[in-house]
């Protein structure tokens, strides 16, 4: 089937008690048992309940995966996979990655005495460089948040391979409709549900697919163990928000190259980062890897001060002054204040996350709206 069919259907069948078309929200924390541990597959709530083993399958028929697993947050589903690794272990990641990872691989998992090299990962021979016999685990983002940034998914799945890394791929921005990393070689793709997939920003959740039987019996334990698991009615929400996201990300994507060209020849704005720009340093890749360039855009501002960024950050009408990204709604957000606050200064100004950057997750209002209220903002 294809993808606008799994979107709506996969994982879902109508209920087979009343023949309810919609999956039902189990909101039950346990299972009756005929005798002791004999059950219909489901005996406690945090290890499975039907609503979110509806989403799973449909997440992994999404991502063109065997097994998908649901977590609590995007963080949640990262955490899990950052406890594969032992003390001693070393993971090699990018220098431009969200504000959350960075800070739980740097302030939680640093404690436990495992070692993170934060690098530029456009770069392959930067990463060989980094790799030694401790090294277990490649963390890539791609498309970066908030620069923007395409990183080669197959020449990382390369020297993964080659060097026997787990290769994980934060697939949040491009969500699957966009890209799906396992094709491309990845062992496990992350999402931040909370983004796109949800849709409508009224749920946090995170995802994982992927197809190695090892690695999912290992991630489940993890969730069962630790639990990180999500409720029923957030995964009944998730399973409707994503009815409509093939929808939704073909207006995000004409929205956001709508916005894009806007941008970039206005007088105010010094740079415009996207990757559907045939001068984008790595349009190829993006070409290549991903099937649209979706609604996510920065921006730099020619007057650089605080004073004025803060100025145009708070002049939008239709734009809301928020974090997150991925709803219907369009969103602005100011990274070295907001999302990226927990990035030393000197090493978010070396990729580009300068005070006087604005990040935009572009809806799906209608364009002439969206480019009016750009215009007065930015004065
Ligand atoms: C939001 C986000 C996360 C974290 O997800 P939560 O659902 O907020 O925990 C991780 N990666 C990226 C790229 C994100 O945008």
């Amino acid at each position: 089937m294809k993808f606008g069919t799994k979107a709506i259907h996969a994982g879902q069948e109508p209920d087979p008690t009343t023949g309810a078309i919609m999956t039902p929200i189990y909101q039950t924390t346990t299972y009756v048992q005929e005798s002791p541990g004999k059950h219909k597959g489901f005996a406690y709530a945090r290890g499975k309940n039907p609503t979110r083993v509806a989403l799973e399958k449909c997440l992994a028929e999404l991502e063109n995966a065997k097994y998908g697993l649901c977590f609590s947050s995007g963080m949640g589903a990262t955490d899990a996979v950052a406890k594969l690794l032992r003390p001693g272990d070393e993971v090699i990641t990018g220098d431009d990655l969200y504000g959350g990872t960075y800070r739980m691989f740097t302030k939680v998992f640093a404690n436990y005495g495992i070692k993170f090299h934060f690098i530029d990962l456009k770069d392959p021979a930067a990463i060989k460089k980094h790799i030694n016999s401790n090294t277990k685990l490649l963390w890539v983002e791609t498309p970066t948040n908030p620069m923007m940034q395409v990183i080669d998914l197959t020449a990382c799945s390369r020297i993964a391979k080659e060097h026997k890394l787990i290769f994980a791929v934060d697939n949040t921005f491009a969500s699957p409709y966009l890209q799906n990393p396992l094709a491309h070689g990845a062992d496990i793709v992350m999402h931040s549900v909370t983004k796109y997939l949800g849709g409508h920003s009224d749920v946090v959740m995170g995802a994982l697919c992927m197809n190695d039987e090892k690695l999912y019996e290992q991630l489940s334990f993890i969730l069962n163990s630790c639990g990180a698991n999500p409720g029923p009615m957030d995964s009944f929400l998730v399973l409707r928000g994503i009815k409509t996201l093939h929808v939704r990300m073909d207006r995000h994507c004409s929205n956001g190259r709508k916005v894009a060209e806007y941008l970039k020849t206005h007088p105010k704005i010094a740079k415009v980062y996207w990757p559907g720009f045939p001068e984008h340093p790595n349009h190829e890749i993006a070409k290549k890897q991903m099937r649209d360039f979706g609604g996510m855009i920065s921006i730099a501002l020619k007057d650089a001060s605080l004073e004025n960024t803060f100025k145009v950050a708070s002049s939008f009408k239709v734009f809301s002054l928020a974090e997150s990204l991925g709803g219907v709604e369009s969103l602005v957000n100011h990274p070295a204040t907001m999302t990226h606050a927990s990035i030393p200064k000197s090493e978010r100004e070396r990729v580009g996350v300068v005070d006087s950057l604005l990040r935009l997750s572009v809806g799906i209002e209608d364009i002439d709206d969206l480019i009016a209220d750009l215009k007065q903002a930015l004065g």
